[in-house]
């Protein structure tokens, strides 16, 4: 048995829970991830990352995680009343590609944008395509068990009926009544029996790229049956944590709960934690009102919202030093004051190895300090209190360097191991790259500011110059090429 005292917020009840995995010892995971369609935008980060700090805590904590997230690479309709196109179809039509090839495309951009921020992979990443056969096997399931109804080649789950014997709301707080009376009516429009109903299978209209053939139509699941499918499969009927952002709460993991309780008649998850927003200008990041910057025009500081690039790390850093349940506002001052704390912290760590220690005990409790470290993640993963308590460490390495206190040699122990842990395994705070996307993004800028001095020089017949600029920038392995959109160049 792992022995500590990690309370964790579960949103099911609303309150602070003693974490107590189902089997000692092992942790099972879930989180659900990114729907495919276009680049992860910084608010999507901000909830892996969330995720990340959890994931590596409970491992550090010496537990066994298996840690699953999905990838959505199909169903996903526009809007919650199971109408509109599917997005990742919609986008395959507009730039006339496969379906599969936007998915390709923005799974890479994905991963790579998380390996920036220094997230770990998880254990296993299914994707929704990948596990039709599950997903249709799981509708039988709730048609057997009398929670669905077929119309016209579609199955939805029958929510008033589940309702009757079970509580529909009981994640979200909503109350059935003001769903039966705040769902839009569908008059016409839907085959479903109640507006409040949700898709389980669609029958898929003729245009309708990504289909399946299945007992009740050719068409494709419904948004929250992949969620259920997927860690049903991996992490049993009952699993110790699901995850997401907050904005998944209703109606996605509401369905999830009563599409599982009604096929196992368990509460198919034991802690609910939901990750909260990133804004920009007091609005929440979102794909859909454009109101988001991509993590990459952050790093490169190709952006009209920030007068400079931040490194992956300082931004990653920026996001722990607020609570994951807490609503996070991204602005420049506060990026700013993230990249000094950062540096602050780093140069402190560094310096620490070089200072020589002695006999004497320094003016600083290192058994006490480590007392706080924990107590601040064991209370529900408080990274900004961990932070506080790195800075507390960091104030006494500097009074030992700049005002010549001692530290002792077992004192010096504990605090280089330990801020070492807790920075890099803990909050996953990676060493900053030397050559990083901002030197690139500046390196692309004076090639760009030459080849314009170039084409002066060539307008104004000074040839002299504009030679010597190319055949200088051939030596340093630039290679200009002029073509019909202007010169581009190529590194050699
Ligand atoms: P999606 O690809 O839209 O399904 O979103 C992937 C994940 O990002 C989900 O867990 C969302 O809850 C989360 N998410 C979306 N917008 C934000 C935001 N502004 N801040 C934090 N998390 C977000
Ligand atoms: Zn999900």
């Amino acid at each position: 048995m792992i022995d500590n005292a990690l309370v964790v917020l579960n949103s099911l009840s609303g309150k602070k829970e003693a974490f107590e995995p189902i089997n000692p010892g092992h942790v099972g995971m879930y989180v659900c991830g990114p729907t495919v369609y276009s680049n992860v935008h910084l608010g999507n980060c901000r909830t892996f990352i969330s995720f990340d700090l959890i994931y590596r805590y409970l491992k550090h904590l010496g537990y066994k995680v298996r840690y699953v997230r999905n990838i959505t690479d199909a169903g996903h309709l526009e809007n919650d009343e199971d109408t509109g196109e599917d997005r990742i179809a919609k986008k395959a039509r507009i730039e006339k590609i496969e379906p599969m090839e936007v998915v390709q495309f923005y799974t890479v951009d994905f991963h790579q944008t998380l390996e920036k921020f220094n997230t770990l992979p998880p254990g296993i990443e299914p994707t929704a395509t990948g596990h039709i056969i599950e997903q249709i096997e799981l509708i039988k399931e709730i048609l057997e068990a009398g929670y669905a109804y077929q119309v016209n080649g579609s199955v939805y789950f029958d929510v008033l009926k589940y309702n009757e014997t079970h509580h529909y709301g009981k994640l979200s707080g909503r109350k059935i009544e003001d769903l039966i009376h705040n769902t839009r009516s569908l008059e016409g429009q839907s085959d479903k029996k109640n507006p409040q109903d949700f898709a389980l299978w669609k029958k898929a209209e003729p245009q309708h790229i990504m289909r399946w053939p299945s007992p009740w139509s050719d068409g494709f699941p419904g948004w929250h049956l992949e969620c259920t499918a997927m860690s049903t499969k991996y992490l049993g009927a009952s699993f110790d944590i699901h995850g997401g952002g907050m904005d998944l709460k209703f109606p996605h993991h509401e369905c999830e709960i009563a599409q599982s309780q009604a096929i196992h008649q368990q509460p198919p998850v034991k802690y609910w934690l939901h990750a909260n927003m990133l804004t920009l200008n007091g609005k929440k990041m979102a794909k859909s009102t454009g109101n988001n910057i991509l993590p990459m025009d952050i790093f490169t500081g190709n952006n009209d919202k920030f007068k400079k690039p931040y490194s992956p790390q300082v931004v990653r850093f920026f996001m722990l030093q607020a609570h994951y349940t807490s609503i996070l506002d991204i602005s420049e001052a506060a990026l700013d004051a993230a990249e000094k704390g950062y540096h602050k912290m780093v140069k402190a760590v560094d310096q620490l190895s070089t200072i020589e220690p002695g006999e004497k005990e320094g003016d600083f409790d290192t058994d006490q300090w480590l007392k706080k470290c924990y107590a601040a993640m064991d209370d529900d993963f408080n990274s900004p209190s961990l932070i506080a308590q790195l800075f507390d460490a960091v104030n006494f390495i500097n009074t030992i360097l700049h005002k010549d206190h001692p530290i002792h040699k077992t004192q010096w122990e504990t605090l280089h191991k330990m801020m070492n842990v807790f920075i890099h395994d803990v909050l996953g705070i990676a060493p900053e790259k030397k050559s990083n996307d901002a030197t690139e993004s500046k390196l692309n800028k004076t090639i760009e500011l030459l080849i314009e001095l170039r084409n002066k020089a060539r307008v104004s017949k000074d040839f002299e110059t504009s030679d010597q600029i190319r055949d200088q920038l051939m030596e340093y392995g630039i290679q200009l090429k002029d073509g019909k959109e202007g010169t581009q160049f190529t590194l050699h």
